[in-house]
Parts: C-alpha cells; sequence; structure tokens
C-alpha cells in the first residue's frame, strides 16, 4: 500500500478521535454513575418491601387499639346505666345485681385499659420503626437523585463530544485517499490503527522496535505505508520517529 506521507500522517488524526468517540461513546451509554443508580433502585425496592411490612404491622395495632377503645366505650356506657338504674332502684335484689355488674364492669374496665397500654406502648414502636425505614428511603431517594443528575450531565457532555469528535472525523477523513483509509479502518478492528513511531518505539502498541525493523523501514520509500511488526497498526514516521 502507497499514500503520500501527509496522508499518512493525517491517519494520526482520525485515530485520535476515533479514540475520542470510542470514549465518548462509552460514556454516554454507560455513564460512571449508572452501576450505583441500578444499585440503589434494587435498594429501594427491598427497602419499599419492609416498609410494606411495617406498615401493616403498625395498622393492625392501630386496628387493635381502635378495637379496644369501643369495647371501653361500650363498658362506660353500661355502666352509666347501670349506676343510674341503682340510683332509681328501690328493689334490694336488682340493686344486688346491679352491684355485682357493676363491680365486673370495673374489672373489665380495668382489664381493657391495661391491655390498651400495652397496645400503645408498641404502636409508639411501631410508628418509630415505619419512620426510621421512611427516613432511610428518603436519603436513598436523594442520593439516588442526586446521581441520575450527575449521570445525565456526563450522557449530555459525552454526546456533544461524541458529535463533535465524529463531525471533525468525518471531515478529516474525507481529505485522505478512499484506499488509504479503508486500509486504516481494517488494522483499526485489531490495533490502534495508525500510530506515530516515536524514538523506534510504536505508540500504538508501546513496543520498542527491533534494529532490524528499523533498519528496513528506514529503506523504505516515504510514501510506502508501514505497520508495527508487533500490533500490526500504520507506523507513521516524522521527524521524531529516530530513523
Ligand atoms: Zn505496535
Amino acid at each position: 500500500m502507497n499514500a503520500s506521507p501527509a496522508d499518512q500522517r493525517r491517519l494520526l488524526e482520525v485515530a485520535e478521535l476515533d479514540t475520542r468517540i470510542r470514549q465518548a461513546d462509552s460514556a454516554r451509554r454507560n455513564p460512571p454513575q449508572a452501576a450505583r443508580v441500578q444499585q440503589l433502585l434494587a435498594r429501594r425496592q427491598e427497602l419499599s418491601q419492609e416498609l410494606t411490612t411495617r406498615l401493616g404491622a403498625r395498622d393492625d395495632l392501630r386496628a387493635d387499639l381502635a378495637r379496644i377503645e369501643s369495647d371501653v366505650a361500650v363498658v362506660d356506657a353500661r355502666r352509666t346505666r347501670d349506676a343510674e338504674r341503682l340510683n332509681s332502684t328501690s328493689n334490694v335484689k336488682e340493686a344486688q345485681g346491679l352491684e355485682s355488674e357493676l363491680a365486673s364492669l370495673a374489672r373489665r374496665k380495668s382489664d381493657l385499659e391495661d391491655a390498651e397500654l400495652e397496645i400503645m406502648e408498641r404502636l409508639e414502636e411501631a410508628e418509630s420503626a415505619v419512620a426510621a425505614q421512611e427516613a432511610v428511603i428518603a436519603e436513598t431517594n436523594a442520593e439516588g437523585s442526586t446521581l441520575s443528575g450527575e449521570a445525565k450531565s456526563v450522557v449530555a457532555e459525552s454526546t456533544a463530544l461524541f458529535e463533535a469528535a465524529s463531525r471533525d472525523r468525518t471531515a478529516v477523513a474525507g481529505s485522505i485517499g478512499a484506499d488509504l483509509l479503508a486500509y486504516y479502518e481494517r488494522v483499526a478492528t485489531r490495533s490502534a490503527g495508525a500510530a506515530l513511531l516515536r524514538r523506534g518505539t510504536c505508540e500504538g502498541c508501546r513496543m520498542v522496535l527491533a534494529g532490524t525493523d528499523m533498519q528496513a523501514i528506514r529503506l523504505s520509500a516515504e510514501d510506502l505505508v508501514v505497520t508495527c511488526p508487533e500490533c500490526g497498526c500504520i507506523l507513521v514516521r516524522t521527524e521524531e520517529s529516530g530513523l
């Protein structure tokens, strides 16, 4: 393959733009925050399940408390009614019955109040557990939305870089002979494509060329396209090459 030294040098620009295009493309497809955002989404799902469990426990206790309160109201109504009847009765037997019932209602009320206190304590704990879980979820959401915002900026910046580099690449590639460009593109699928030969080193793979390889390049015509014996990329010769 033959190509003018100027075209060969322009391949270095194409190779550099291709590197930038690849990096920008990778960053816009998979910004560095993406993995953590995925983790947080999974974590939030687990946290929400636990919150549902805690809310369920709290609601059960609220229902228990409401039931006890309604039982207390029934007992209170009955005590008021019995007390009024006791005040107005002159029947001794009825009075004894009412007194006995009032005593049993008092015990019942005391039992209900003990149970109510216990439920209220448990309800307080259940409410704290719900609040704690909600706080953890809020923290997770805050971290997630910060990272999502950062990721969006990275995607926007990378997309702009990608588009700018792609435009530049089209312009530079358009000024290079089609055969040379096609050769570069073939080589670029398995190497840097084109690299500077700097002081006897291939900048594509960082290998120092053997003396015999350097000698062969030294003897090659300027317009002969030479490649790195190690990585196969096109070696572009300049005054820096050490030839
Ligand atoms: Zn190389």
